[in-house]
Order: structure tokens, then sequence, then C-alpha cells
């Protein structure tokens, strides 16, 4: 997402990115749950996959899970 250029040193921001989106990606498989009133109400759609805390934009419904240092950097927005 992000548009910033790097100024220097960017040999190895392309694959800084990967490995972080990389990590995002199985972090999220391993954390994210799907919301259960999506599964409930919208069975055929794809479920919203909520990280701790994280809210379903379609219900409000709220993960009752707490944050943890393993999640936390998930929420924060992609900033190199
Ligand atoms: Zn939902």
């Amino acid at each position: 997402m992000s548009r910033r250029k790097p100024k220097d040193d960017d040999y190895d921001y392309g694959d800084l990115c990967r490995d972080l989106r990389e990590a995002r990606k199985t972090a999220r498989k391993a954390h994210g749950l799907p919301c259960p009133e999506c599964l409930r109400l919208l069975p055929k759609a794809h479920p919203t996959i909520l990280l701790p805390q994280q809210r379903c934009k379609i219900h409000g419904y709220r993960d009752p899970r707490p944050r943890t240092e393993d999640t936390e950097y998930l929420h924060k927005k992609e900033q190199l």
C-alpha cells in the first residue's frame, strides 16, 4: 500500500516487503477467525476474518480475544 519510494539502499526493499507480507499472511491465518455473525447470517459469502479485538465492519461484532504482541503489528498500517 505504501507509495513512498525508498531513498537509498533499496536493493533489499522489495524482499523486505515481500517477507513482511508473507509474515502477515501467515499470522493472519494463524490468528484470524471468521466473524461468527458472517457465518450465521451470510453463510454463502466469504466471512470477514477478524484478528483479536478487530470489529466486523458488516455486523459490528468485535472479536473478544485480547490483542497480543504476536498480532499487534497486524493492526498497524503498513509502514517501512
Ligand atoms: Zn460479520
